[in-house]
Protein backbone atom coordinates (compact mmCIF):
# COMPACT_ATOMS: atom_id res chain seq x y z
CA UNK A 1 0.00 0.00 0.00
CA UNK A 2 2.83 2.13 1.03
CA UNK A 3 6.61 1.83 -0.93
CA UNK A 4 9.52 3.87 -0.49
CA UNK A 5 12.18 3.39 -2.80
CA UNK A 6 15.78 4.79 -2.21
CA UNK A 7 14.30 7.69 -0.51
CA UNK A 8 16.94 10.45 -0.05
CA UNK A 9 16.56 13.99 1.90
CA UNK A 10 18.53 16.47 2.86
CA UNK A 11 18.08 19.14 5.53
CA UNK A 12 20.85 21.56 3.59
CA UNK A 13 24.28 19.81 3.44
CA UNK A 14 22.69 17.27 6.01
CA UNK A 15 22.03 13.90 4.66
CA UNK A 16 19.83 12.49 6.65
CA UNK A 17 17.90 9.79 5.04
CA UNK A 18 19.57 7.49 3.46
CA UNK A 19 18.43 5.28 0.75
CA UNK A 20 15.40 4.10 2.72
CA UNK A 21 13.63 1.80 0.85
CA UNK A 22 10.48 0.42 2.91
CA UNK A 23 6.92 -1.19 2.54
CA UNK A 24 3.98 -1.72 4.04
CA UNK A 25 1.32 -3.59 2.62
CA UNK A 26 -2.59 -3.61 3.14
CA UNK A 27 -4.27 -4.01 6.40
CA UNK A 28 -0.29 -4.33 7.82
CA UNK A 29 0.96 -2.90 10.85
CA UNK A 30 4.58 -1.91 10.54
CA UNK A 31 6.79 0.05 12.39
CA UNK A 32 10.02 1.77 12.19
CA UNK A 33 12.10 1.79 15.06
CA UNK A 34 14.75 4.39 15.43
CA UNK A 35 17.20 5.99 18.51
CA UNK A 36 16.22 10.82 19.14
CA UNK A 37 17.70 11.84 15.44
CA UNK A 38 17.77 8.74 13.50
CA UNK A 39 15.36 10.14 11.11
CA UNK A 40 12.14 8.87 11.57
CA UNK A 41 10.08 12.02 12.02
CA UNK A 42 12.02 13.20 8.94
CA UNK A 43 10.70 10.33 7.24
CA UNK A 44 7.15 10.92 8.26
CA UNK A 45 7.84 14.83 7.07
CA UNK A 46 9.15 13.05 4.02
CA UNK A 47 6.20 10.89 3.38
CA UNK A 48 3.53 13.97 3.35
CA UNK A 49 5.52 16.03 1.41
CA UNK A 50 6.53 18.56 4.11
CA UNK A 51 9.80 17.65 3.16
CA UNK A 52 11.28 16.90 -0.67
CA UNK A 53 13.28 14.08 -0.84
CA UNK A 54 16.04 14.81 -3.56
CA UNK A 55 15.69 11.35 -5.23
CA UNK A 56 13.64 8.30 -4.68
CA UNK A 57 10.25 7.76 -5.09
CA UNK A 58 6.75 7.08 -2.60
CA UNK A 59 4.43 5.29 -3.59
CA UNK A 60 0.71 5.00 -1.71
CA UNK A 61 -2.04 2.62 -3.39
CA UNK A 62 -0.73 3.14 -7.03
CA UNK A 63 0.10 6.67 -7.08
CA UNK A 64 3.33 8.48 -7.10
CA UNK A 65 3.11 11.00 -4.27
CA UNK A 66 6.56 12.53 -4.20
CA UNK A 67 5.87 15.59 -5.38
CA UNK A 68 2.14 15.57 -4.20
CA UNK A 69 1.23 18.80 -1.72
CA UNK A 70 0.48 17.17 1.63
CA UNK A 71 -3.61 17.94 1.31
CA UNK A 72 -3.67 16.01 -1.75
CA UNK A 73 -1.88 13.22 -0.27
CA UNK A 74 -4.53 13.35 2.27
CA UNK A 75 -7.25 13.45 0.02
CA UNK A 76 -5.61 9.59 -1.34
CA UNK A 77 -6.40 8.41 1.64
CA UNK A 78 -2.86 8.59 3.75
CA UNK A 79 -3.41 10.50 7.63
CA UNK A 80 -0.90 11.44 9.89
CA UNK A 81 -1.06 11.13 13.34
CA UNK A 82 2.12 13.84 14.26
CA UNK A 83 4.94 14.15 16.64
CA UNK A 84 3.90 15.61 20.23
CA UNK A 85 0.13 15.52 18.59
CA UNK A 86 0.04 19.31 17.06
CA UNK A 87 -4.05 19.27 18.16
CA UNK A 88 -5.34 22.97 17.92
CA UNK A 89 -5.20 23.77 21.68
CA UNK A 90 -7.58 27.02 21.56
CA UNK A 91 -10.48 24.95 19.78
CA UNK A 92 -12.82 22.58 21.06
CA UNK A 93 -12.98 18.92 20.72
CA UNK A 94 -14.93 18.96 18.08
CA UNK A 95 -13.55 21.63 16.09
CA UNK A 96 -10.42 19.50 16.15
CA UNK A 97 -12.58 16.38 14.70
CA UNK A 98 -13.96 18.30 12.04
CA UNK A 99 -10.76 20.21 11.03
CA UNK A 100 -9.70 15.74 10.44
CA UNK A 101 -12.37 16.21 7.79
CA UNK A 102 -11.12 19.58 5.88
CA UNK A 103 -10.87 17.85 2.67
CA UNK A 104 -14.37 15.93 2.46
CA UNK A 105 -17.51 17.36 1.45
CA UNK A 106 -20.39 14.77 2.74
CA UNK A 107 -21.64 16.18 5.94
CA UNK A 108 -23.66 13.31 6.65
CA UNK A 109 -20.22 10.94 6.27
CA UNK A 110 -19.05 13.37 8.61
CA UNK A 111 -20.94 13.42 11.27
CA UNK A 112 -21.01 9.42 10.93
CA UNK A 113 -17.74 9.30 11.65
CA UNK A 114 -17.79 11.66 14.06
CA UNK A 115 -20.01 9.28 16.01
CA UNK A 116 -17.72 6.61 15.01
CA UNK A 117 -14.41 8.44 16.79
CA UNK A 118 -16.54 9.23 19.65
CA UNK A 119 -17.48 5.44 19.87
CA UNK A 120 -13.85 4.53 19.55
CA UNK A 121 -12.83 7.31 22.11
CA UNK A 122 -15.78 7.85 24.53
CA UNK A 123 -13.66 10.04 26.34
CA UNK A 124 -13.98 12.51 23.50
CA UNK A 125 -17.43 12.14 23.36
CA UNK A 126 -17.66 13.46 27.40
CA UNK A 127 -15.39 16.49 26.21
CA UNK A 128 -16.66 17.66 22.70
CA UNK A 129 -17.11 21.22 23.64
CA UNK A 130 -13.82 21.42 25.92
CA UNK A 131 -11.19 23.64 24.54
CA UNK A 132 -7.77 20.71 23.39
CA UNK A 133 -5.60 22.63 24.79
CA UNK A 134 -6.83 21.66 28.82
CA UNK A 135 -7.18 18.11 27.73
CA UNK A 136 -4.12 15.59 29.26
CA UNK A 137 -1.63 14.33 27.19
CA UNK A 138 -3.06 10.94 26.71
CA UNK A 139 -6.62 12.66 25.82
CA UNK A 140 -4.60 14.96 23.19
CA UNK A 141 -3.51 11.53 21.87
CA UNK A 142 -6.64 9.69 21.39
CA UNK A 143 -8.03 13.51 19.65
CA UNK A 144 -4.81 13.75 17.40
CA UNK A 145 -5.92 9.60 16.49
CA UNK A 146 -9.35 10.73 15.97
CA UNK A 147 -8.88 13.58 13.40
CA UNK A 148 -6.83 11.52 11.60
CA UNK A 149 -9.71 9.33 11.67
CA UNK A 150 -12.06 11.81 10.65
CA UNK A 151 -10.06 12.20 7.06
CA UNK A 152 -11.58 8.31 6.47
CA UNK A 153 -7.99 7.20 5.20
CA UNK A 154 -7.33 4.01 4.33
CA UNK A 155 -3.55 4.15 6.03
CA UNK A 156 -2.66 5.82 9.13
CA UNK A 157 0.77 6.96 9.68
CA UNK A 158 1.61 7.54 13.77
CA UNK A 159 4.40 9.60 14.29
CA UNK A 160 5.58 8.22 18.24
CA UNK A 161 2.04 8.18 19.76
CA UNK A 162 3.47 7.09 22.86
CA UNK A 163 5.72 9.82 23.38
CA UNK A 164 5.54 11.78 26.85
CA UNK A 165 2.68 8.89 27.94
CA UNK A 166 2.48 7.31 31.42
CA UNK A 167 3.15 3.35 30.84
CA UNK A 168 -0.73 2.90 31.90
CA UNK A 169 -1.96 5.37 28.60
CA UNK A 170 0.80 3.68 26.48
CA UNK A 171 -1.13 0.82 26.64
CA UNK A 172 -4.42 2.48 26.29
CA UNK A 173 -3.30 4.30 23.16
CA UNK A 174 -1.81 0.65 21.86
CA UNK A 175 -4.73 -1.16 22.36
CA UNK A 176 -6.84 1.70 20.31
CA UNK A 177 -3.88 0.60 17.60
CA UNK A 178 -4.97 -3.25 17.45
CA UNK A 179 -8.77 -1.92 17.36
CA UNK A 180 -8.55 0.39 14.43
CA UNK A 181 -6.47 -2.19 12.81
CA UNK A 182 -8.79 -4.60 13.16
CA UNK A 183 -11.71 -2.24 11.72
CA UNK A 184 -9.47 -2.73 8.37
CA UNK A 185 -6.49 -0.17 8.93
CA UNK A 186 -3.40 -0.20 7.65
CA UNK A 187 -0.50 1.59 10.41
CA UNK A 188 2.63 2.56 9.90
CA UNK A 189 4.03 3.62 13.17
CA UNK A 190 7.32 5.25 14.26
CA UNK A 191 8.14 4.82 17.61
CA UNK A 192 10.95 4.98 20.29
CA UNK A 193 9.18 2.61 22.42
CA UNK A 194 10.22 -0.89 20.94
CA UNK A 195 9.15 -3.41 23.09
CA UNK A 196 5.40 -1.85 22.34
CA UNK A 197 6.16 -1.38 18.96
CA UNK A 198 7.01 -4.38 18.31
CA UNK A 199 4.48 -6.24 20.66
CA UNK A 200 1.65 -5.30 18.52
CA UNK A 201 3.01 -4.63 14.77
CA UNK A 202 3.72 -7.58 12.25
CA UNK A 203 6.76 -6.21 10.65
CA UNK A 204 9.57 -3.63 11.68
CA UNK A 205 12.49 -2.01 10.19
CA UNK A 206 15.84 -0.49 12.51
CA UNK A 207 16.80 2.86 11.23
CA UNK A 208 19.87 4.47 12.61
CA UNK A 209 21.91 7.28 11.25
CA UNK A 210 19.57 7.72 8.35
CA UNK A 211 19.85 4.18 7.38
CA UNK A 212 17.95 1.02 7.19
CA UNK A 213 20.01 -1.48 8.96
CA UNK A 214 17.46 -4.29 9.77
CA UNK A 215 14.43 -5.09 8.58
CA UNK A 216 12.53 -8.25 9.64
CA UNK A 217 8.99 -10.14 11.37
CA UNK A 218 8.20 -8.00 14.90
CA UNK A 219 8.78 -11.77 16.66
CA UNK A 220 12.31 -11.92 15.06
CA UNK A 221 12.83 -8.09 16.21
CA UNK A 222 12.04 -8.73 19.62
CA UNK A 223 15.03 -11.62 19.82
CA UNK A 224 17.48 -9.84 17.33
CA UNK A 225 20.76 -9.15 19.31
CA UNK A 226 21.24 -5.52 18.18
CA UNK A 227 17.56 -4.78 18.63
CA UNK A 228 17.91 -5.93 22.30
CA UNK A 229 21.30 -4.10 22.99
CA UNK A 230 20.23 -0.37 21.43
CA UNK A 231 16.37 -0.82 21.91
CA UNK A 232 15.30 -2.84 24.57
CA UNK A 233 17.64 -2.35 26.80
CA UNK A 234 19.58 -5.80 26.78
P1 LIG B 1 13.43 12.25 17.59
O1 LIG B 1 12.95 10.95 18.10
O2 LIG B 1 14.44 12.90 18.52
O3 LIG B 1 12.33 13.18 17.14
P2 LIG B 1 13.94 11.49 14.85
O4 LIG B 1 14.45 10.11 14.59
O5 LIG B 1 12.51 11.75 14.59
O6 LIG B 1 14.34 11.91 16.31
P3 LIG B 1 14.46 13.65 12.99
O7 LIG B 1 13.61 14.65 13.70
O8 LIG B 1 13.97 13.06 11.74
O9 LIG B 1 14.85 12.47 14.00
O10 LIG B 1 15.89 14.33 12.76
C1 LIG B 1 16.93 13.67 12.05
C2 LIG B 1 18.14 14.59 11.96
O11 LIG B 1 17.80 15.72 11.15
C3 LIG B 1 18.59 15.17 13.30
O12 LIG B 1 20.00 15.20 13.31
C4 LIG B 1 18.00 16.57 13.32
O13 LIG B 1 18.80 17.45 14.09
C5 LIG B 1 18.02 16.94 11.86
N1 LIG B 1 16.91 17.87 11.52
C6 LIG B 1 15.60 17.67 11.76
N2 LIG B 1 14.85 18.71 11.30
C7 LIG B 1 15.74 19.59 10.76
C8 LIG B 1 15.61 20.85 10.11
N3 LIG B 1 14.41 21.42 9.90
N4 LIG B 1 16.74 21.48 9.70
C9 LIG B 1 17.96 20.91 9.88
N5 LIG B 1 18.15 19.70 10.46
C10 LIG B 1 17.07 19.05 10.90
Amino acid sequence: MLRLVNVNTYYGPSHVLQDISLDVEKGEIVCLLGANAAGKTTTMKTIFGLVRPSSGSINFDGQDIERKLTGDIVKAGLALVPEARRIFPRMTVRENLEMGAFTRANKKEIADDMDHVCQIFPRLQERLKQLAGTMSGGEQQMLAMGRAIMSRPRMICMDEPSMGLSPKLVETVFDTILRIRSEGMTIFLVEQNASMALSLADRGYVLQTGKIVLSDTAKNLLTNDLVRQAYLGG
